[in-house]
């Protein structure tokens, strides 16, 4: 039986809606990480810490109470929109790509699966640090066109999907380049991974494509 699902890829090749699939198919909870290092990047901008100061934001970070569910809490205090702003896209990278915030992020990743037994767990390294040992790992990716024009319409907030192509090509060359856990490219995911393309494919496909390597 698969019990722990890892799923992988670029921001907007639409992991969360995969993961919220996969999880309702198998009856399992589902954790967005990167919901995580987005509260942190939030609670640096909230409390204006320098998101390059590494060893504050490390620091913050340790002490930081974050629940990721259908609400995100840092702290107790529900900030679900506010880590989906244009200044959180513009700070996450910084915030993830500090080792302090890696480690501490990565014990609670980890911590979470081990409570449950199972889960599906969505991200950029979950396959290959996080979870090494996962069931079943899906690398999803879509064309750079086509995961703008879905965060665009997702997101709504006014942002042109020209606007909206440059900051995730921009956060995708971060997340690849960084020391710590970069985001692999397709041709560099784990053996034992699935890449999936889902550019020109609706969310029905996908869940099957998966489902199929069960
Ligand atoms: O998935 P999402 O786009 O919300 O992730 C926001 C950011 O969090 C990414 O751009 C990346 O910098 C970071 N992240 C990460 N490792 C993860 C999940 C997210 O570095 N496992």
């Amino acid at each position: 039986m698969t019990k722990v699902v890892a799923i992988d890829g670029p921001a907007g090749a639409g992991k969360s809606t995969l993961a919220q699939a996969v999880a309702e198919h198998l009856g399992l909870e589902r954790l967005d990480t990167g919901a995580m290092y987005r509260a942190v990047a939030w609670n640096a901008l909230d409390h204006g810490i320098d998101v390059r100061d590494t060893a504050a934001v490390g620091e913050m970070a340790r002490c930081l109470r974050i629940e990721v569910g259908d609400r995100v809490t840092v702290d107790g205090k529900d900030v679900t929109g506010g880590i989906r702003t244009a200044a959180v896209d513009r700070a996450v990278s910084a915030v993830a790509a500090n080792p302090e915030v890696r480690d501490t992020l990565v014990a609670r990743q980890r911590q979470w699966v081990a409570e449950r037994g199972a889960g599906v767990v969505e991200g950029r390294d979950i396959g290959t640090v996080v979870l090494p040992g996962a069931d079943l790992k899906v690398y999803l990716t879509a064309g750079t066109g086509e995961r703008a024009r879905r965060r665009a319409t997702e997101r709504g907030d006014g942002r042109s999907v020209a606007e909206v192509e440059t900051d995730l090509e921009r956060r995708d060359r971060l997340d690849s380049s960084r020391a710590v856990s970069p985001l692999v490219m397709p041709e560099d995911v784990a053996d034992d991974a699935v890449v999936i393309d889902s550019t020109g494919k609706s969310a029905d496909v996908v869940l099957r494509e998966v489902l199929a390597c069960l």
